[in-house]
């Protein structure tokens, strides 16, 4: 195990047979990254993330608590902390990487090639990489409410139920007929039959057609340099939405299909679990997609008379 600032070492399964080396550095705390959780010989403050180092694991979910035992670990009397996996180079580097950005007020870039020059065989996978860049996005908090990290959830449910023969309740939106929000807040209604169909805050806003996967996008605007006078689309027709609770019934055991109103049943748009494109370019995964001429925005009066 390394050193990579005061009290705070990276090492790997089999560091934890060591017990001398574990006494002289003075372990008090143990942070396990690993599939299997590790019987340990003395008395630590332990924690246990279960995960394995593939594109499926959602480690992004666990960083706040990680980065949490760290710093408190860190802040004790006399105390030290390793974080561990099982060769101690992609799942821990990523928790610790996590902690450097979040206590140091590091970059991304800036932690992970600290921590490669500490600890040069370290090499955190492309997907905890993604993952980190969120969490950087986030500013180094996991806010769960945020567009960024749902649809990052859905793409989590979409590498995991392939076959899909069941979604996860908590990945949809309670139904705003049922649950009417309070105050102020956007609703989007049925332009047929004015059915509360979503709330402001379940709309997965993104980039208008930017980055690698607009990429077919990007070669219509070349084309369109090179061509003067021909229009390119870049405003978004659909609103990209997390999935609500009205949806649940259409969604099961299919991969993709038309969205309708569940009070009229006029088309509203279409979900995709490997996505679809939106009309500005960019792909969304997965996707369930709102044609923004089929709803009504409504700024919610709060009259529960209304109910
Ligand atoms: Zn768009
Ligand atoms: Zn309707």
């Amino acid at each position: 195990m390394i050193a990579v600032q005061t009290g705070l070492y990276i090492g790997a399964a089999s560091d934890l047979a060591d017990c001398c080396e574990l006494a002289r550095a003075g372990i008090t705390h143990i942070l396990t990254v690993d599939s299997e959780e590790p019987k340990l010989q003395g008395s630590f403050q332990t924690k246990f993330i279960y995960s394995l180092d593939d594109m499926c694991a959602d480690l992004l979910s666990s960083l706040d608590s990680c980065v949490q035992f760290i710093s408190e670990a860190l802040e004790a009397p006399s105390s030290a902390v390793l974080v561990h996996c099982h060769a101690g180079r992609s799942r821990s580097a990523a928790v610790v990487t996590a902690f450097l950005m979040r206590s140091n007020k590091l970059t991304l870039t800036d932690a992970y090639s600290k921590l490669q020059q500490i600890k040069s065989d370290v090499k955190i996978n492309d997907e905890f990489l993604n993952q980190l860049a969120l969490y950087e996005s986030m500013d180094c908090e996991v806010d769960m409410t945020s567009p960024v990290y749902k649809q990052y959830r859905l793409q989590k449910i979409t590498d995991k139920y392939p076959e899909l023969q069941s979604v996860p309740k908590e990945v949809f939106a309670a139904d705003p007929m049922i649950a009417l929000s309070h105050g102020s807040e956007v609703v989007h209604r049925c332009r047929k039959c004015r059915r509360t169909l979503f709330r402001g805050s379940s709309i997965l806003s993104h980039d208008v057609g930017s980055g690698p996967a607009a990429f077919a996008h990007k070669k219509t605007v070349d084309a369109a340099a090179r061509t003067p006078g021909l229009a390119i689309q870049t405003q978004c027709t659909s609103y990209f939405i997390e999935p609500v609770q009205w949806m649940e019934p259409a969604l099961l055991g299919v991969l993709d299909g038309q969205l309708l109103c569940p009070k009229c049943s006029s088309k509203l748009g279409s979900f995709n679990w490997y996505g679809e494109q939106c009309s500005c370019g960019r792909w969304i995964t997965p996707a369930f997609q709102i044609h923004k001429n089929r709803v009504d925005e409504i700024k919610h009066m709060n009259v529960p008379s209304l109910k």
